[in-house]
């Protein structure tokens, strides 16, 4: 493999002291590759997971020629250009049930949405406009050849991809895979994803809360974060800040998961060897990122020891800063992509933001991207944003009140009430 810190000093702007945010995105990005294994499953099952290979559609849908209204089967080439004509009833065709016979010259069958299309119709008169005398149908001038009909393989083709490779599958996919009569899938295998939180301070749940200390919480979330995702996620628990304890905490992360995600660590001023030991066991790049909050962080590879001592292809690392906040921005930002790229998603795309009117004054500095924590809400017919109180990256109940990020380019100063912001939601509605 080629060396990850080689890589990334090859880049001509690769700055690990200030490193934009789109930056250290693509940096990331540029070196993963999708998990390998897949699975067969049941297509309920499927939902929300990543198709490992295209659906291939057995069959056209729809498999015939049918009625898109509820009207009259016609012959196209019957109907006067401008007067009424007058065709015979002879039958119906009902969803389901289709009328046996042919449409000849002069005559019309009376057909229902999704009723397909008899023999010699070309064409459908919805039956708001028609007229019925006993047996005779009238028509009136102004019709279409083909109006009103839903043609054969017009929404997918037997024998081409109905849902390619990459796709996360989603209701609607999963509706497609139903509508094709198939009742398994391949999807990729569920990305697995070891985690630990680092800090003498933390105190696990269930125990009172020592003077000083402070219960663990990123390991909650970023449980959260990463089932939202479809992660297996391998729960580690709290590893104090000493070298033998990370150290066998490292090894074990490698050996069981395709990433290893820590908290804490990882800051200026924090007991050293934690980044001493992470270079050591991988190769691991420090960077300080320009954005606020999440500053540092580390991502590299932790290697694997295999059965017989030789190195393994190891598991990425993500060392997240420790406030509460900066994991979780850090982890939007660059783990959530990244473990979709491994989890097989393809493409990755960017996350969508649009813009709305700050309705309060934000602090920022220039030459940092910053992610304030926002709500929403709809003010004489626009989408305005206020800022969700103390954006300290220890205050995590500003991302509990928050339905969006506001995002504050890295060029961009401070902010006045009534200028124009860029917003991201939380909640999509798919
Ligand atoms: P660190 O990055 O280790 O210096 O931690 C920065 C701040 O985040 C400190 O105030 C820590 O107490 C806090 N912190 C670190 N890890 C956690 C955690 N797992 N849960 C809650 N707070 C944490
Ligand atoms: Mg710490």
């Amino acid at each position: 493999m080629t060396s990850i810190l080689q890589a990334f000093s090859c880049a001509d702007d690769y700055d690990p002291n200030s490193l934009p945010v789109d930056r250290a995105r693509e940096l990331i990005l540029g070196l993963l590759q999708p998990v390998v294994g897949h699975e067969r499953v049941f297509v309920r099952q499927a939902l929300d997971r990543v198709l490992s290979e295209d659906v291939i559609s057995p069959i056209d849908v729809p498999a015939h020629d049918n009625s898109a209204m509820d009207g009259w089967a016609v012959r196209f080439g019957d109907l006067a250009a401008s007067d009424d004509t007058r065709l015979r009833n002879i039958g119906t065709a009902f969803a389901g049930r289709a009328f046996a016979g042919r449409v000849g010259a002069g005559e019309t069958v009376r057909i229902m949405t999704g009723g397909v299309l008899p023999e010699g119709a070309d064409c459908v008169v919805i039956q708001e406009v028609t007229k019925v005398e006993g047996d005779a149908v009238i028509i009136p001038p102004g019709q279409r050849k083909e109006q009103n009909l839903r043609r054969a393989g017009e929404d997918l083709q037997a024998g081409r991809p109905a849902i390619p490779a990459g796709k996360k599958l989603r209701p609607a996919e999963i509706g497609i895979v139903a509508s094709l009569g198939i009742g398994e899938v391949s999807v990729r295998r569920r990305v697995r994803v070891a985690i630990f939180s680092t800090g003498d301070e933390l105190c696990s749940i269930g125990t009172p809360l020592a003077e000083g200390a402070v219960y663990d919480s990123n390991r909650y979330t970023l449980w959260g974060m990463l089932t939202r995702l479809g992660c297996e996620v391998i729960d580690m628990g709290v590893v104090r800040d000493d070298p033998a304890a990370l150290e066998a905490a490292f090894r074990e992360a490698a050996a069981c998961s395709d990433a290893i995600i820590t908290s804490g660590g990882v800051s200026v001023g924090e007991a050293d060897f934690i980044k001493q030991l992470m270079a050591q066991l991988g190769e691991v790049a420090f960077w300080k990122i320009a954005m606020k909050p999440g500053r540092p962080m580390a991502f590299g590879r932790i290697g694997k020891t295999q059965p017989d001592g030789a190195d393994g292809p190891g598991a990425w690392l993500f060392g997240l800063p420790g406030n509460p906040v900066a994991v979780m921005v850090t982890f939007y930002q660059f783990v959530q992509p990244a473990i979709m790229k491994l989890s097989g998603i393809d493409p990755v795309r960017p996350v969508p933001g649009f813009p709305a009117r700050c309705v309060e004054p934000m602090r920022k500095g220039r030459g940092r991207t910053e992610f304030q924590r926002g709500i929403l809400s709809r003010e004489n017919g626009e989408w305005c944003v206020r800022p969700t109180g103390a954006q300290g990256s220890g205050v995590l109940r500003s991302m509990a009140d928050a339905d969006c990020f506001i995002v504050l380019e890295h060029e961009r100063g401070s902010v006045a009430a009534g200028e124009t912001v860029m917003v991201q939601l939380m909640n999509g509605l798919v």
